[in-house]
């Protein structure tokens, strides 16, 4: 794990506050994994782009396999529009507004 990947997970695990997104559980440092809305898949990134993958708003955060699996939105075509849509509206917060 390089520098830029440990504040990563840093900064992942902070804005959770610390407890798992699916159900509850309090986190640590070693027993946390970051689960993909949309999976992190050849197929996805060539549909959704990496910008969407890789894009913190597309990672929950959680304590296990389990909770992981229950992240997954892939199959449900609405639920990843509306998601890309949260994201691309976030990214668009850091440009004024056209006239
Ligand atoms: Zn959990």
């Amino acid at each position: 794990m390089n520098e830029a990947e440990r504040r990563q997970r840093v900064e992942a695990l902070a804005s959770c506050g610390g407890v798992c997104e699916v159900c509850g559980k309090t986190l640590t440092a070693g027993t946390w994994q970051g689960a993909h809305r949309i999976a992190n898949t050849k197929p996805n990134r060539a549909k959704w782009g990496n910008f969407i993958i890789d894009h913190p708003m597309n990672i929950a955060i959680v304590c296990s396999l389990a909770c992981n699996h229950v992240c997954n939105i892939g199959y449900n075509e609405g639920a990843c529009l509306r998601l890309v849509r949260d994201i691309v509206k976030k990214e668009l917060m850091r440009f004024p507004a056209d006239k």
